[in-house]
């Protein structure tokens, strides 16, 4: 058997959305755009959407809107995927690595507040494996302090932090989506910005389309802009994808508890941790479904030996800093001890919304094997 780490479930509706754009006159810039934003802004709670090309996209607009450049401090994570600190070095600015808490593995506030300077001008928190960071200790921490807050949203679209979803205004300035295939939702290729600020907003919206303004020409270009635009191909599968989010996140959380019916009984042994959700997350919405190996378990045999057996797994996530560039920037290993912990531990299992008992029994079963040896 072969069972895939990720899979996009794809519907009769979601074909037949994206096949409608082929037989109308509108390509790009058209109604399924401005619908689809108007889908995101209502998800995150926010006034404002800006959809995007990539999640990549969405968080290098927001750095620049927020004007981060030469000389300013950006607090993040090092255990994130890597385009949350690029977007950073994208535009001179400096990523500022602190650790994180070893139970959600997300940022630790604590160390964020520690590592303010003069030139701190924002945190980049980031949202892992689904579930949001410390949102409210970091809003606190970056009011007091006189900082700009983003929250990476990339990986968490439903989830909801004290009652509130995820990328909502009341925590950041601005918060991004991402809707790469392996993500709750996928345009294909996309990301979207949520904010309740008019400025970034408008910025934003000029930036992904070549700088122009709202009521210039095709031809007129008011700053420097990109072509970050979303086809109307790519609204068409979010929007059809976004209005069945509630089933997404049910099926995804069904999955989430039949993983760990069956890891159970190793989690007993102390072969393995099991994901660890914040109380104050009142929904998680899964992303990946990442356990954390017991630190004498050499986890990098027990990935080969499941990839043998079929079972597609992966090591989430290399630790930033450790990536080849990251060190020759001066990173090196025993910077971040917690985060590199993680990153030897940590192991994601095959999951998405149609995963079937079977393809869990086979995998749960080879991973007891492979743990057994
Ligand atoms: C997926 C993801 C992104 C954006 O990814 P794209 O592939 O550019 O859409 C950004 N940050 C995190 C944490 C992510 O998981």
């Amino acid at each position: 058997m072969k069972v895939p780490l990720s899979r996009p479930e794809i519907t009769e509706l979601d074909r037949r959305a994206v096949l409608g754009i082929l037989d109308g006159p509108t390509l790009a810039l058209g109604p399924r755009l401005v619908a689809f934003e108007e889908a995101m802004a209502k998800a995150a709670g926010t006034q404002f959407a800006v959809a995007v090309s990539s999640g990549t996209a969405a968080l290098h607009l927001v750095v620049r809107a927020l004007g981060m450049g030469q000389g300013d401090e950006v607090i993040t994570t090092p255990f994130s995927f890597v385009a949350s600190a690029n977007t950073i070095l994208y535009e001179r600015a400096t990523p500022v690595f602190v650790d994180i808490l070893d139970d959600t593995l997300c940022i630790s506030p604590d160390l964020i507040e520690a590592a303010i300077t003069p030139r701190t001008r924002a945190i980049l928190a980031v949202d892992v494996f689904g579930q949001p960071a410390a949102l409210d200790r970091i809003r606190e921490i970056a009011s007091r302090r006189g900082l700009l807050m983003i929250e990476d949203a990339c990986e968490s679209l439903g989830s909801a932090f004290q009652g509130l979803p995820a990328g909502n205004g009341r925590w950041a300035e601005a918060a991004t989506f991402a809707f790469y295939p392996n993500k709750q939702i996928t345009t294909g290729e996309g990301g979207c910005i949520v904010t309740d600020s008019k400025e970034i907003y408008r910025l934003c919206r000029s930036m992904r389309n070549q700088g122009r303004s709202e009521q210039g020409g095709w031809l007129d270009h008011e700053r420097l802009g990109y072509n970050y635009r979303m086809a109307e191909m790519n609204a068409a599968l979010g929007l059809a994808q976004v209005s069945r989010l509630d089933d997404i996140i049910a099926s995804r959380q069904s999955v989430a508890s039949r993983w760990a019916e069956r890891l159970a009984p190793l989690a007993e042994r102390g072969l393995l941790r099991l994901p660890w959700i914040h109380p104050a997350v009142t929904r998680m919405s899964w992303f990946v479904y990442v356990v954390r190996l017991a630190p004498e378990i050499d986890r990098d045999a027990v990935l080969r030996d499941l990839l043998g057996k079929g079972v597609e797994c992966r090591p989430y996530f290399t630790p930033i800093h450790l990536q080849p560039f990251y060190r020759e920037m001066g990173y090196q290993e025993g910077m971040y001890p917690v985060t590199e912990a993680a990153g030897r531990q940590c192991l994601a299992l095959p999951f998405f919304n149609t995963i079937t008992d079977e393809e869990l029994d086979y995998a749960a079963d080879a991973l007891r094997r492979a743990l057994d040896r």
